[in-house]
């Protein structure tokens, strides 16, 4: 890696850990939210071999202006890509990702494969604190129409994805 995108990893892992630093996932023991979005790059770049870390965004709560004014246009628009409306329901947000996910931009779908493998991971491995059998069973499922959505993208990744799957909770 050459120092300007050392750099640049660096700083936006920064800016990333200062952003959520006080939000938690919803596994029991309430991880810190920040080790989401590390385990995204690492799937990008160590499983799927994606080693273009300048482009390797996560998940952040941030306004676009703020993103924009400190990682520039590009990485602005592809945030914006991958972060659903707030101001529609959740069942809303739901169908959309499924229905825009094969018209999102190849780094936006690489974002997308990598959020989708670390959340049914976790689904399996450390769920939500009281999700029922029913509702892991619907997540992985509306994980899959997503990813449906965007085959063709990466092989290796997407092989990782059915791998993952694989894992559905059975009733
Ligand atoms: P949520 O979207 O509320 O929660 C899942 C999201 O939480 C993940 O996509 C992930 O988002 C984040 N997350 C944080 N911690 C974890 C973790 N440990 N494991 C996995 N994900 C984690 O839930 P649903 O996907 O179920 O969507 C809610 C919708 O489902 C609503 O519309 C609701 O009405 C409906 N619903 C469905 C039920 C069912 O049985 N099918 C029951 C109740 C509600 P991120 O990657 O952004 O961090
Ligand atoms: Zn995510």
């Amino acid at each position: 890696m050459d120092k300007p995108a050392l750099k640049q990893l660096i700083r936006t892992l920064a800016f990333a850990a200062r952003k959520h630093r006080d939000q938690r996932r919803k596994d029991v023991e309430a991880s810190p939210y920040i080790n989401h979005p590390i385990t995204l790059a690492d799937i990008l770049v160590n499983e799927g071999g994606v080693t273009d870390i300048h482009d390797t965004i996560e998940d952040t709560d941030t306004t676009v202006d703020e993103i924009e004014s400190e990682f520039g246009l590009v990485v602005a628009g592809l945030v914006m890509e991958v972060t659903d409306d707030n101001s529609l329901s959740k069942l809303e947000r739901k169908e959309l990702q499924i229905q825009h996910a094969p018209y999102l931009s190849k780094k936006a779908r690489l974002v997308k494969l990598a959020d989708k493998i670390a959340n049914l991971r976790d689904v399996y491995q450390s769920p939500p604190i009281d999700w029922s059998l029913q509702r892991k069973q619907a997540y992985f499922d509306w994980a899959k129409a997503v990813i449906d959505g965007l085959r063709g993208t990466h092989d290796d990744l997407e092989a990782i994805f059915d791998a993952v799957y694989k894992n559905r909770p059975k009733g």
